[in-house]
């Protein structure tokens, strides 16, 4: 789920993770201009892809 439009991602869109509030978070392509204004540092710099089927973890990069 992007955390900024609170939109649940569909399978094999593009999504990037950015940190704020000290926090990784999950947020679409349309939402990345406005956590960029929010002062959201991008975290990395490939897309991940939601994956087709399956539960989707939010936040597979926990380790
Ligand atoms: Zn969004």
């Amino acid at each position: 789920m992007c955390q900024i439009c609170r939109r649940t991602l569909l399978a094999g869109e593009r999504y990037r993770t950015w940190r704020w509030a000290r926090r990784d978070q999950t947020v679409c392509v349309v939402c990345e201009p406005v956590a960029h204004k929010a002062g959201a540092v991008r975290v990395v710099d490939v897309y991940e892809y939601v994956q087709a089927g399956g539960l989707s973890q939010h936040v597979r990069r926990v380790a």
